[in-house]
């Protein structure tokens, strides 16, 4: 047991057990011993990873996308230009030197970075800071200050690292998964004994005794401020995740990954990245009920083909040929179904009335 979770063992010997989420939100953000706050997580010699991290191309194609949901607005100034999980800051360096292409655009951005660690925060300033970017801020959570004007917004694999809860069918109905402690004083997964009312999206089908159903109430109500400002104000959100689309089922995603394999969840809390598939249905739906239209969502390796990875790669391949080969397996990589192309999704944000973007 690490210290984490003999602190975690001991607040459920005084208060009981508690929810996935709980555990999620103390395991990834614990200040002295959270995942976030003390490991290296991104990239080859961390734990996973991500789409802007395998290549350029990616950001490249997202910044052109902004952009032109900018432009198609009637480029909207002052505007604000926002990415969730910034992780190390490459995805935004890419759309920035994508969007520098375009003055106006930049001109008429503030951008902030809304990011809850400290240890990667500093990432992102050394990063984009040494890019020449100005007129940044960070801030904690998507709040207040970010509903006054158009909002551009960005989020790659942030929505799959908030804290979910799960629930469990069984003979008494749907009954909450919570961590609670073994009599030697373990972590271990138990039932909540009562069952609790839900509703469940049509879509998912008939549960079955053992079927888990997942929601991720924080994903939702970040969604639904998102949409009620570019509903208000104008603006874009792109959504890209793992998840599932509109599919039926019921499953347990809940994953542990360290050093780009999988870990036991309740083993070592703050040593492993935690997350779970994002349920794109949901999404949209918070972004329907706020005001906003949504379009998707589409599969990443489609919405990069349709915005022309294949034409991006080979000018690559041909400005240095010697990286022919990374370039290839790059855009194999982020668009082949048995890869990222099929699970990775998006998911687009748009003020009513607008008709459907690049890709969607
Ligand atoms: N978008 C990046 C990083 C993904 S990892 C990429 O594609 O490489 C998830 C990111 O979200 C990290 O930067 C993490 O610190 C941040 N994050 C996770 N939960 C958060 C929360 N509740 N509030 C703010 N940032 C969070």
């Amino acid at each position: 047991m690490n210290a984490l979770s003999e602190r975690i063992a001991r607040l459920i010997r005084f208060s009981g057990p508690i929810s996935i989420a709980q555990y999620m939100a103390m395991a990834l953000h614990d200040p002295a011993c959270g995942y976030y706050a003390t490991q290296d997580v991104i990239g080859a010699g961390g734990d996973f990873t991500t789409a802007p991290e395998i290549s350029q191309m990616f950001g490249e194609l997202l910044g052109a996308w902004m952009v032109r949901a900018w432009r198609a607005q009637n480029c909207p100034s002052p505007s604000r230009l926002v990415e969730l999980g910034p992780g190390r800051g490459t995805l935004l360096a890419d759309v920035l030197r994508t969007a520098r292409q375009d003055t106006n655009f930049l001109a008429a951005h503030e951008i902030v970075l809304v990011e809850a660690s400290a240890r990667l925060r500093e990432r992102q300033a050394a990063l984009l800071e040494g890019a020449g970017a100005v007129n940044i801020r960070w801030c904690d959570s998507f709040d207040e200050g970010l509903c006054d004007r158009p909002l551009f917004l960005l989020a790659n694999e942030f929505f799959d690292a908030l804290p979910m809860r799960q629930f469990a069918y069984n003979e008494r109905g749907w009954c909450e998964r919570m961590v609670g402690t073994s009599d030697s004083g373990a972590l271990r997964l138990a039932l909540s004994p009562s069952p609790v009312p839900l509703r469940i999206p049509e879509h998912r089908g008939t549960p079955q005794p053992g079927s888990v159903y997942e929601v991720c109430p924080g994903g939702e109500a970040v969604v639904q401020q998102i949409a009620s400002v570019i509903a208000q104000h104008g603006g874009a959100a792109l959504i890209v995740d793992y998840g599932y689309g509109a599919e039926p089922g019921f499953g347990d995603t809940l994953q542990a990954v360290a050093q780009h394999r999988f870990a036991d969840v309740l083993e070592n809390p703050g040593e492993a990245d935690l997350s779970a598939h994002v349920d794109f249905a949901a999404l949209a739906k918070a972004a329907v009920d706020s005001g906003a239209v949504a379009f998707g969502p589409v599969a990443q390796g489609t919405l990069l083909m349709a915005l022309g990875i294949e034409k991006r790669a080979e000018r690559l391949m041909r400005e240095a040929p010697a990286n022919a080969a990374d370039v290839a397996a790059a855009l194999d990589r982020l668009v082949s179904g048995e890869q990222m192309g099929k699970l990775f999704k998006a998911l687009a944000i748009l003020p009513p009335g607008a008709s459907a973007p690049a890709g969607f």
